[in-house]
């Protein structure tokens, strides 16, 4: 059994000015590649739970061998939460408030407004985007913000510390930001704001949308 390092889906400079080539190539290659391989390691061995997916494997810890449930913990999290980062993030992406976010993209997602509307229950827009950017500022140590949505279609802002996942607490992210050192220290050095603040401008509300959808379908 193996997980492999997906490819990221732009090239590395793709992010530019917000998040730079550097930082995205070690987090890439280096930061996740370090978490597959270490992930792999720990399942070696254990061909009862060959096939399973990441999002299996996390959802139900305890039912995993204690002497890899911390590995898979870090490790498998660290796989699905950065898969996921790549994947929300993209250069070029809708700006504004979210009702001309929502204008957007209607085109190309239907439904999406109303999904826009669900984050209207944070207040506003601007409202929801308060409340996500201090769950990362709050997050002491390492962590991650996120949008998540749970079995119910309830919309919340959450943090997780490390690489804890909202999916091991029965809830779907659709939406996260890496507040790890790693994520930002090259270009914000310590000024996690600053990076929170610049990484709203590479949010890929295509993929979020989808994410909504396919969670609450
Ligand atoms: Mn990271």
């Amino acid at each position: 059994m193996s997980f492999t390092l997906p490819d990221l889906p732009y090239a590395y400079n793709a992010l530019e000015p917000h998040i730079d080539e550097r930082t995205m190539e070690i987090h890439h290659d280096k930061h996740h590649a370090a978490y597959v391989a270490k992930l792999n390691a720990a399942l070696e061995g254990h061909a009862d739970l060959e096939g399973r997916s990441i999002e299996d494997l996390l959802a139900d810890l305890d039912q995993l061998p204690e002497g890899i449930r911390t590995a898979v913990r870090n490790n498998g999290g660290g796989h699905y939460n950065h898969t996921m980062f790549w994947e929300i993030m993209a250069p070029g992406g809708p700006r504004g408030t979210f009702e001309e976010i929502g204008t957007a993209v209607d085109s190309l997602i239907s439904g999406f407004k109303g999904f826009v509307k669900l984050l209207g229950t944070f207040g506003s827009f601007e409202a929801f985007q308060e409340q996500f950017n201090a769950a990362g500022v709050g997050r002491f140590g390492s962590g991650w913000a996120w949008l998540t949505v749970d079995a119910g279609g309830a919309l919340a802002v959450e943090s997780t510390p490390n690489q804890d996942t909202p999916i091991m607490d029965g809830r779907t992210p659709i939406l996260g930001c890496d507040v790890w050192e790693h994520a930002y220290y090259l270009k914000y050095q310590n000024r996690r704001p600053d990076y929170l603040q610049a990484w709203w401008n590479v949010v890929n509300w295509h993929e979020v949308a989808k994410r909504y959808q396919a969670a609450t379908s």
